[in-house]
């Protein structure tokens, strides 16, 4: 079934564009917050004798499997042992993945961490370079406006391929193994076609940073709050009104149960949210989710069942 323009017969109502705008640019002001916090930290390195293009793939390697570590597999943990349960988005029996499947991801997940990531990184490192990376010892410069270009090119990039790979034959022949995991699982977010790896999840990821020269420590950064937003949304854990995620000025914006809540529902009806949420409200590409009530089951944890 092509679900390219996945419209309703009877279209819902859209929330107002207030609203939109302000989930919208919510992501920006966290990835830019902490992109400003990691890299008063994070001092530039000098590759020495390994050099700068064996230190960016080994570099970027390593990046990946932090976040791996640091944030899927803790979630993983949750999901075997039950915990968090109260955070954990409603599945079916039907829609968990079977025991082959979390087979396959391991060895999937295993290639893409040992092989395929630090490779591609250093087939691409020329061309990060010829657009006018800096040299690797420079103190990285223009740090929120190469965070935002970047975000915004991933927003784009990610809808745009996402939403392809959704035509009848693109969806047949690459993005169903994707939507093998019907009911998510943080680790899920790198079950996907070689074609789709390239086209949808690295291409969009990095294009940003290419095409301004971003300092490497600012990729790094940025790839890092990207693998950090992908495992999350696949996670199915919206944790709401905790100490991760409160409605005040304040709020921490450590998490992101909305744009979980939207990928889930993408997973699990697999009808529209393509991606970044202000391009499936102009394009109207939110029909069934805003008809399922979007983001109801947001509430109290002790609402959530
Ligand atoms: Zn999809
Ligand atoms: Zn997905």
């Amino acid at each position: 079934m092509d679900q390219f323009t996945p419209r309703l017969g009877v279209r819902p109502e859209y929330p107002p564009l207030r609203k939109i705008v302000v989930k919208s640019l919510r992501p920006y002001v966290r990835d830019c917050v902490f992109a400003v916090l990691i890299l008063a930290v994070v001092k530039p390195i000098d590759p020495g004798r390994l050099g700068e293009r064996l230190c960016f793939a080994i570099g970027t390697a390593l990046v990946h499997s932090t976040a791996l570590v640091l944030l899927a597999l803790p979630l993983s943990v949750c999901d075997r042992f039950g915990l968090l349960s109260q955070y954990k988005l409603p599945r079916k029996p039907s829609q968990l993945a079977p025991p082959s499947l979390v087979a396959s991801l391991v060895g999937e997940v295993a290639v893409s961490h040992l092989v395929t990531t630090p490779l591609a990184a250093y087939l691409f490192f020329p061309i990060l370079k010829a657009f006018g990376m800096p040299a690797f010892t420079d103190v990285p410069v223009n740090v929120i406006k190469h965070i935002v270009f970047a975000h915004l090119c991933n927003d784009l990039g990610f809808y745009w391929s996402h939403r392809c790979l959704h035509t009848r034959l693109l969806y047949k022949h690459v993005h169903k193994k994707h939507h093998a995991f019907a009911a998510t699982v943080a680790p899920a977010a790198e079950f996907a076609s070689i074609f789709e790896v390239v086209f949808s999840n690295i291409l969009p990821t990095v294009v940003g940073c290419v095409l301004v020269g971003s300092h490497v420590l600012v990729f790094w950064t940025w790839l890092f709050l990207r693998l950090q937003q992908t495992y999350e949304v696949h996670s199915g854990y919206a944790f709401s009104n905790t100490w991760v995620e409160t409605p005040s000025a304040a709020t921490l914006l450590l998490a992101q149960p909305e744009s979980v809540i939207e990928h889930d529902h993408h997973h699990t009806v697999n009808r529209g949210t393509f991606g970044a949420l202000w391009l499936d409200y102009l394009c109207g590409t939110m029909d069934a989710f805003v008809a399922a009530g979007a983001y109801d089951c947001l509430g109290p944890p002790a609402a959530v069942s």
